[in-house]
């Protein structure tokens, strides 16, 4: 993610719901029926998210078919979602906010099901063996409603536009507009039908299947992401948008979208995107996905995120700096993902100092004298204060853990010289692709790639409270 004001971020408000309801997840009956043993867990187990995703299944696939109204703010919607059990399970938990339900089914054995908050409880006919495949289908409606944290976050997941909908979802509104396992930790593929008024378009990750098809006045869109993807990374962006299609000048198919509002950043963001996404491929390592490319919608959100294959910016014509920033996420973020949001240095340090690295690409300053400047700022500074390292659950966007995290990679890079530094970072790319990183992870295979001890360094920079020793 990205702010055009860089403003600190906090999770305060959606911290008091989670807190409202500690136990209501489980939806156990009663603590005495040994059934509990074989219950899903209401959260993934990460401690300072208690309740996002869910324990003992993974998910594979989902299959999302989504009919919108924008007029009546409608959604009718069918999710199958294909998962494998991680442990015996009785029964399950999926992360859905608000809708009226349908039906759910597993394996094509009708289910029951109960809900408590954001929790789904899905109680399959026959419990699910450890080790087994199955396939969770649920029929759902009704109006979505983004996640509104106005005092700092600001507003995401499935936000209404003057002409359909702008889907940003970090880190856990997923949940407004399909059942998921919503927490970065379970990555899936994912296929999207899209149905939305003739005339209007819809957006999702990956690529087209097939071309449009209208019939009856709508029309539906069909996107494959076949790569990985943690659920707040996926959209539905939709409404009127003008696009440009085409090829980077090394050959990674490129879609840009604008809604006609911002129809005079088209031609750049499509050149600017190709040419970052070309040249971080020589930096970073291959580009981890088949397509990129980049939406502009009329959504004043204020800021940006790296929707896999194509970020989303929300109501601003995006400077080279933060389309470098979004871009850069594919690899740090996107395709090597954090396992828990403490870490989230690893996606947004990485993702800042790319756009230092862009400036000094394009020769307009060198990323030396972006960290002399943040390094002059008095040790009262509130940037010293907030180690980066531990990404605070109820602050976790704050400004440290993008400028602070990007001053560690700086004050790395100098340490252990350029050619060793940005052989690390190909490195980290190719032993992670697709997968999930910790920061213990980023600072062995520095130490490894540099033979030097990076203990003090890593330790002053990310986890102590007060301006590193220059
Ligand atoms: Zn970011």
């Amino acid at each position: 993610m990205g702010s055009t004001r860089r403003i600190a971020v906090s999770l305060t408000a959606l911290l008091a719901v989670i807190a409202c309801s500690p136990s209501d997840g489980a939806a156990a009956p009663t603590p005495a029926k040994p059934v509990a043993e074989d219950a899903g867990a209401p959260g993934i187990g990460d401690a300072d998210f208690p309740l996002d995703g869910n324990g003992g299944y993974d998910v594979a696939h989902y299959g999302l078919r989504l009919d919108y109204d924008p007029g009546k703010r409608h959604l009718n919607a069918a999710a199958a979602i294909q998962a494998k059990a991680t442990q015996r399970l009785s029964r399950f938990n999926l992360d859905l906010a608000g809708f009226d339900i349908g039906g759910v089914s597993v394996d094509a054995r009708e289910a029951t099901y109960s809900r408590s908050g954001d929790e789904l409880t899905v109680i399959p006919a026959q419990p699910l063996a450890k080790g087994a495949k199955f396939t969770v289908k649920i029929t759902y409606s009704g109006s979505p409603q983004p996640i509104k944290d106005a005092t700092n976050l600001g507003t995401y997941g499935w936000i209404t536009t003057s002409d359909g909908a702008f889907v940003v979802c970090e880190p856990n509104g997923a949940k407004t507009w399909f059942p998921a396992n919503d927490h970065p930790a379970d990555k899936a593929r994912f296929d999207f039908e899209i149905t939305v008024p003739q005339g209007l378009t819809a957006l999702a990750n990956g690529e087209m299947t097939a071309k449009p098809e209208t019939s009856g006045g709508k029309t539906t869109f069909t996107w494959r992401e076949k790569h990985p993807m943690v659920t707040y990374l996926a959209t539905a962006t939709l409404g009127r948008f003008e696009l440009r299609e085409g090829r980077t000048t090394s050959g990674i198919a490129n879609l840009v979208a604008v809604d006609p509002e911002f129809r005079s950043s088209l031609d750049r963001l499509y050149t600017v995107s190709g040419q970052v996404t070309d040249y971080w491929s020589t930096v970073f390592g291959p580009y981890p996905f088949s397509s990129t490319g980049g939406v502009v919608d009329n959504f004043p959100a204020g800021y940006a995120l790296e929707n896999q294959t194509k970020p989303m910016y929300g109501g601003f014509d995006p400077d080279e700096g933060i389309i470098a920033h979004e871009l850069a996420h594919q690899w740090f973020g996107n395709s090597l993902s954090v396992r828990r949001w403490r870490d989230l240095w690893l996606n947004e340090g990485f993702a800042t100092y790319a756009e230092w690295l862009w400036h000094e690409h394009r020769g307009k300053s060198r990323a030396q004298q972006v960290f002399d400047n943040f390094y002059a700022r008095p040790a009262t500074d509130p940037l010293w204060g907030y180690p980066p390292g531990r990404a605070k659950p109820k602050d976790l966007f704050n400004e440290s853990v993008y400028t602070r995290g990007a001053m560690t990679l700086h004050a790395l890079r100098t340490e252990i010289g350029d050619g060793a530094f940005f052989r690390l970072i190909r490195q980290w790319n190719a032993d992670h692709r697709y997968g999930h990183v910790t920061t213990a992870q980023f600072v062995a295979l520095a130490e490894k790639v540099s033979g030097k001890q990076l203990d003090r360094l890593f330790d002053a920079w990310l986890f102590q409270p007060r301006r590193p020793a220059a």
